[in-house]
């Protein structure tokens, strides 16, 4: 397992997000962490026991080694050798892998005894198939997991995770995520479509980022701007704000442009008009600690017109 880093880079400066591992962040906070891991929507309280303590550990190997390397890259150029030595061993640590696999196998292990074996009438049921009501389509941020900070279960949430958790009109054609879409829409018949935008977006700041008349070569720009229409948007609404502020609201307006792209999709917005299936919006604030969730208002939304915005209803928020 990668160590993570700091989320997506498009370039050094226009991207980088705040430091994955300050310890301030609550998302790495153990402490809120393991009161996060015991939540659950659906009523069943989890067992995570030894999890939490293997969680915990992981933790603390990740917090020390990403705070070497953050110490590390502020010192003056005269400890070269030590950056070398920090570099030679984060390769023999990666090619010969590390206390990350023990603790995972751990976890693993904890998973089969705690829950797996305790709760077998249930995992016996989903090896036979699944009838998720929710499809998730979330970032692929590590600190913002739908199943960590909602709860979802085995067989609760058919998951697409992307870049910015955005979805491509239909007109876009193929794509991993509405691959994704299709199979939950009508094969599995979801009831319910969620997409989760959250704080600090790598994805959302490379779209904010990118200048208005340049082609971009990079795999990421060309992905996020499915969300240029958030972007003008955000533009336009939020001239006297500053960059953090414009990109806090364009990781909401985003979810609104992806709710509309999902109408794009003809099973969809038929499902939709029948009453068959709900689209939401949601919106994880990790330094807080947040979740604001809504409801697209498909009667009251105007997506016939050129320009034309979500209406959305049951409005609310977590925290
Ligand atoms: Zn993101």
């Amino acid at each position: 397992m990668a160590v993570p880093s700091p989320s997506f880079s498009l370039s050094k400066h226009s991207l980088s997000n705040s430091p994955s591992f300050h310890a301030s962040n609550p998302s790495l906070d153990p402490s809120k962490a393991s009161v996060l891991g015991t939540q659950n929507v659906f009523g069943s309280k989890a067992n995570l026991g030894g999890v939490e303590q293997t969680h915990l550990r992981l933790w603390n190997n990740l917090k020390t080694n990403s705070d070497l390397r953050l110490q590390a890259s502020r010192e003056p150029p005269g400890l070269t050798k030590e950056l070398k030595t920090d570099k030679s061993e984060r390769m023999e640590r990666i090619g010969h892998g590390s206390d990350l696999f023990d603790e995972m196998k751990q976890r693993f292990l904890s998973f089969k005894k705690h829950k797996y074996m305790q709760n077998l009438e249930l995992y016996e049921k989903l090896a036979k198939g699944q009838a998720p009501k929710f499809m998730v389509i979330a970032c692929a941020d590590s600190r913002v997991c739908p199943s960590s900070i909602l709860g979802f279960q085995p067989g609760e949430a058919f998951v697409i995770r992307n870049v910015a958790n955005m979805v491509p009109p239909y007109e876009n054609g193929p794509s991993e995520t509405n691959a994704g879409l299709e199979f939950a829409v009508n094969s599995l018949k979801v009831e319910n479509i969620l997409v989760i935008g959250h704080s600090q977006c790598g994805g959302i700041r490379a779209l904010m980022s990118m200048h208005d008349d340049v082609e971009t070569s990079s795999l990421i720009g060309s992905w996020v701007s499915v969300g240029m229409n958030a972007r003008v948007r955000t533009k336009a609404a939020t001239k006297l704000l500053n960059f953090d502020q414009q990109c806090k609201h364009c990781e909401k307006e985003s979810v609104n442009c992806s709710l509309a792209n999902l109408l794009t999709y003809p099973w969809v917005e038929e499902k939709v008009r029948n009453g068959e299936l709900a689209i939401h919006g949601g919106y994880y604030d990790f330094v807080d600690c947040a979740f604001e969730k809504w409801t697209l208002d498909y009667k009251e939304s105007n997506l016939k017109d050129k320009g034309g915005r979500v209406a959305v209803k049951d409005r609310a928020f977590w925290f």
